[in-house]
């Protein structure tokens, strides 16, 4: 057996051989301890958005560090943090008044869960029932595994998890039925919050949906008094080709949870920004109505510059038309594989790009994800398949033939997986 002292992540240590260390980063590129570059086309679990090491963000790390450690984040403010909790105002859809720090991306739906029962608890009107999505992932804690799909992940701790309801995802084709389920919940009453990933569902398998979806969705949740939670960790700074997901729906939802590519990807951090009136809803002499949360590193200083050199770029580089050239390259890389009955569902959101290889069900299907993983380790590429899923998510510094090397070797590793090399 292999006794790892380090307890790995989504790890079974049974199963993989030993790791590699990784002693270096450097855009696109993860360069390991026998000097292999390896190219890291899912941006080191979807963080990693310009590229790794931006020098603009070491630097500003770097400069934070001659003034700051962490400060205790109630009785004092620090300009880190008060920068970027302006400059994020201005970059969300407008209509977010206030920002909430934690550090990361579960915390962030965590507080996003208890600023709307708050909301609802503080009026005098409670409300307890939260709404999700089918294939919906919100992170790995207690509370959003509960709002998470349920499956072999989370098996084992099922007795904890409280329950939600659940739409169905909405197919193409079947979009109604998703927005008339979303009605019938919410005229059964009860509901706080409707808490979901906009236009792609991330770690349930990169289901993408139409933007005219989450615009129906905030129009009944608005009807009946109940509040859009915008799950942006991983769709948030650009992944989907626009900011923030929610802008191709036209929408600012209540409260939009922000993580992974809040600094670039550099450190950890999150940011949880909701409306005038949710805030509102907890100020008052009653100390009763105070905002009950708080992480130990709360707005860490150092992270709070990374983020805010992250916006800096964002503002002074053409980071949209990088992200545009991207999905440009995305598109005509996917050409290839146009009628190729190795895929199934080929799509694109922005800079993601997933296909889902059409493998025989059963045991074996389980077997295929780690299988094409150690062939793309091979090839010197980092790409981790959702089960037979297969996407691509690298960070906007990839060039075009860095990315040419990626669709060669999913060419090359569907055949061999498939038996038929
Ligand atoms: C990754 C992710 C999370 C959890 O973020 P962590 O930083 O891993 O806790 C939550 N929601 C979505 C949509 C994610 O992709």
């Amino acid at each position: 057996m292999n006794r790892s002292t380090i307890w790995h992540p989504f790890t079974q240590h049974a199963l993989e051989p030993a790791m590699k260390s990784i002693v270096s980063t450097e855009g696109a590129f993860l360069i390991d301890q026998d000097g292999n570059r390896i190219l890291d086309a899912i941006s080191s679990w979807w963080v990693i958005t310009h590229g790794h090491r931006h020098p603009t963000i070491m630097e500003a790390i770097r400069a934070a560090t001659d003034a700051y450690d962490q400060i205790i984040f109630a009785e004092f403010s620090h300009e880190p943090a008060e920068k970027l909790a302006e400059g994020l105002i201005d970059v969300v859809p407008a209509g977010l008044k206030h920002v909430f720090y934690s550090d990361s991306g579960s915390t962030s739906v965590e507080v996003a869960l208890k600023m709307a029962l708050g909301y609802f608890h503080n009026r005098g009107e409670p409300r307890d029932r939260i709404v999700v999505m089918e294939h919906g992932y919100h992170g790995d804690t207690i509370g959003t595994m509960s709002t998470g799909e349920r499956g072999v992940f989370n098996a084992a701790y099922e007795p904890l998890l409280f329950g939600v309801d659940r739409l169905a995802f909405p197919e193409t084709g079947r979009e109604q039925r998703t927005l008339d389920m979303f009605e019938t919940f919410c005229r059964a009453g009860g509901i706080a919050a409707l808490l979901i990933e906009p236009l792609v569902l991330g770690a349930g398998g990169m289901k993408m949906y139409d933007a005219g979806v989450l615009a129906g969705l905030k129009a009944i949740a608005e009807r009946h008094g109940s509040l859009l939670i915008a799950d942006e960790v991983m769709t948030g700074w650009g992944r989907t080709g626009t900011m923030f997901a929610c802008e191709q729906a036209g929408i600012t939802p209540d409260i939009l949870c922000t993580s992974k590519g809040l600094t670039g990807g550099a450190l950890p951090l999150a940011a949880t920004l909701c409306t005038g009136a949710i805030f509102d809803a907890h100020v008052s002499t009653d100390r009763r109505k105070t905002f009950f949360h708080s992480s130990s590193y709360t707005a860490n200083p150092i992270a709070c510059a990374a983020a805010v050199a992250n916006l800096d770029i964002w503002r002074s580089e053409p980071v949209l038309e990088r992200i545009e050239n991207l999905m440009g390259l995305h598109r005509q890389n996917l050409e290839r594989f146009a009628g190729d009955k190795r895929f199934a569902n080929i799509r694109q959101a922005g800079t993601i790009v997933a296909l889902d290889l059409v493998a025989p069900s059963g045991g074996y299907l389980a077997e295929v994800g780690p299988r094409m993983r150690q062939q793309f380790r091979e090839r010197g590429l980092l790409i981790r398949p959702l089960g037979n899923v297969i996407y691509l998510m690298p960070p906007y510094c990839v060039t075009a033939e860095e990315l040419g090397r990626a669709y060669d070797a999913i060419d090359e590793v569907a055949s061999i997986v498939l038996g038929k090399v």
